[in-house]
């Protein structure tokens, strides 16, 4: 058996252990990474960018089928087709191009890639094969797993985001399993390529993590697209023979619903099993592993980072989590205590929260001025042909100190940076609404969601 020397060893190539990587080999530290499958992770390859990359196919495939019906702009074409072999070689072109690109970036910054499984014999030892590799500092990012259901086991027709987002062609019929994120992505995506999907979702609202009045545009639109909801149902089986799925409704009913192909989307969980993280005996808080504000764990000069290390699970906590611990093991004096992290659906119609709900003010014990602006006012919103939606403010009554922004509707996932940076930088209504924002853009909506929390909204 071979033995490396390091002084940092990272186990997981994906958004949270390459970044992690690039900055320490920027700030000179001799740096190994271990990926067992692809760099970029469950992000590049099989997460953020495929998803988004499948949205599009579909958005694309679902207007033009809209134009050749009935095209309120004048637009007329031919029936369109769907080459879903194509429109996947697509997508893996671009998942070439960024893992192919974050491959580069290791080498210019002088990190040792080491393609392999990793398995911990102790804070400062791994095996991967036959080499053993001893560090400093450890960095475990091996990321998280979907969250399987024992009566669904994946396989066939059972299907998790992965085989959803690689698919070799269109089933007639998706039942989705999951009304979160990940599933709403995904089913309306399928949606728009024509195909009969269903959503069964355990509790009564779709996106059950977002209040209400956010996700009811989401709701509006999944009706208008003709999806079909099964809130407040929950799964019991599937009769793989019948090719039905049995769920059990509110009244203690069991509904039959056959279909193609079941897409479970259940959740996932931090990826602790099959590579002797017990070996460590770290602190736990709950699934994930414990983490200080420095993602330290309870071993000295062992950090977890990314979904490893709980939630939220987005692949920009990850990156950042990444960036920090490398400065700190260069000896720079650092925390992680972001005021927010941008969290975002890409359903339709988008939907974007950063920092404190009015619901999450009020139980912090802040009273807050909440103040909304619809797109319906907004008249880029009606150039882009929707006029569903809203910007969303919580600021404190006392000083105006903005402590959140919401938003649901076309194309808010671009609004994110701007939330993200006017908390950071500790906005008040006052510096959004004096802030002269370009016409026509859907930003406008948040300078009037600012000046109606102030009292003299222009546009309402
Ligand atoms: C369908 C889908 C869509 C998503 N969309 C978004 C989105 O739009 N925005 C967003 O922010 N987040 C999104 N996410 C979540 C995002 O992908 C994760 O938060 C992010 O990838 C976490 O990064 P990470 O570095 O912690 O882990 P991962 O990206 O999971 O990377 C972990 C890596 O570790 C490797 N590994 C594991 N164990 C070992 C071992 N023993 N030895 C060597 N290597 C190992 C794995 O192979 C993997 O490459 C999505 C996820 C899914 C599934």
């Amino acid at each position: 058996m071979q033995t490396l020397n390091t002084t940092l060893l990272i186990i997981g190539g994906g958004p949270g252990g390459y970044v992690t990587a690039i900055r320490a080999g920027q700030l000179g530290i001799p740096t190994i990474l271990v990926e067992g499958q692809s760099l970029g992770g469950t992000c590049l390859n099989i997460g953020c960018i495929p998803s988004k990359a499948l949205i599009h196919v579909a958005e694309q495939f679902h207007q033009t089928r809209h134009h050749h019906q009935l095209s309120t702009l004048g637009i007329g074409v031919s029936a369109p087709t769907l080459d879903i072999t194509k429109s996947v070689e697509w997508k893996d072109g671009i998942v070439d191009r960024l893992t192919t690109g974050v491959a580069t970036l290791l080498k210019k910054n002088k990190v040792q890639v080491i393609q392999g499984w990793a398995r911990v014999i102790d804070g400062k030892t791994v095996e991967v094969g036959d080499t053993r590799i001893q560090c400093e500092h450890l960095v475990l990012a091996t990321g998280s797993k979907s969250v399987n259901l024992p009566m669904l086991p994946i396989g066939g027709p059972i299907i998790s985001s992965t085989e959803a987002l690689a698919p070799t062609s269109v089933p007639k019929r998706l039942i989705v399993v999951g009304g979160g994120y990940i599933g709403l992505e995904l089913g309306i995506a399928y949606r728009k390529l024509g195909v009969d999907v269903s959503v069964v979702e355990a509790q009564e609202r779709i996106l059950p993590a977002y209040d209400a009045e956010l996700t009811q545009p989401v709701h509006d639109e999944l009706r208008k697209l003709g999806v079909r909801l099964y809130l407040s149902h929950s799964v019991q089986g599937f009769d793989s023979t019948e090719n039905t799925l049995q769920v059990l409704a509110p009244n203690g009913a069991t509904l039959n619903l056959e279909t193609d192909q079941v897409l479970v989307a259940v959740g996932r969980k931090p990826n602790t099993q099959g590579w002797n993280l017990e070996a460590l005996n770290l602190d736990m808080n709950g699934s994930s592993i414990k983490i200080d504000h420095r993602c330290q764990t309870s071993m000295r000069n062992v950090y977890a980072i990314g979904d490893l290390s709980g939630e939220p699970m987005l692949a920009h906590r990850a990156m950042a989590q990444g960036e920090m611990v490398a400065e700190l093991i260069s000896g720079k004096s650092r925390e992680f205590n972001p005021t927010a992290i941008a969290a975002v659906c890409f359903t339709d119609p988008e939907l974007v929260v950063v920092g404190k709900t009015p619901d999450e003010a009020n139980a912090a014990g802040l009273d807050c001025i909440v103040s909304s602006f619809p797109f319906a006012a907004n008249g880029r919103a009606m150039t882009l042909e929707s006029k569903s939606g809203f910007v969303r403010v919580v600021a404190r009554r006392d000083n105006h100190v903005i402590v959140g922004w919401q938003a649901v509707g076309v194309g808010v996932s671009e609004l994110s940076t701007a939330f993200a940076q006017s908390l950071e930088m500790g906005a008040r209504l006052e510096d959004i609404g004096g802030t002269i924002h370009a016409h026509p853009t859907l930003g406008e909506a948040v300078q009037e969601a600012a000046l109606r929390a102030l009292g003299h909204a222009l546009h309402l």
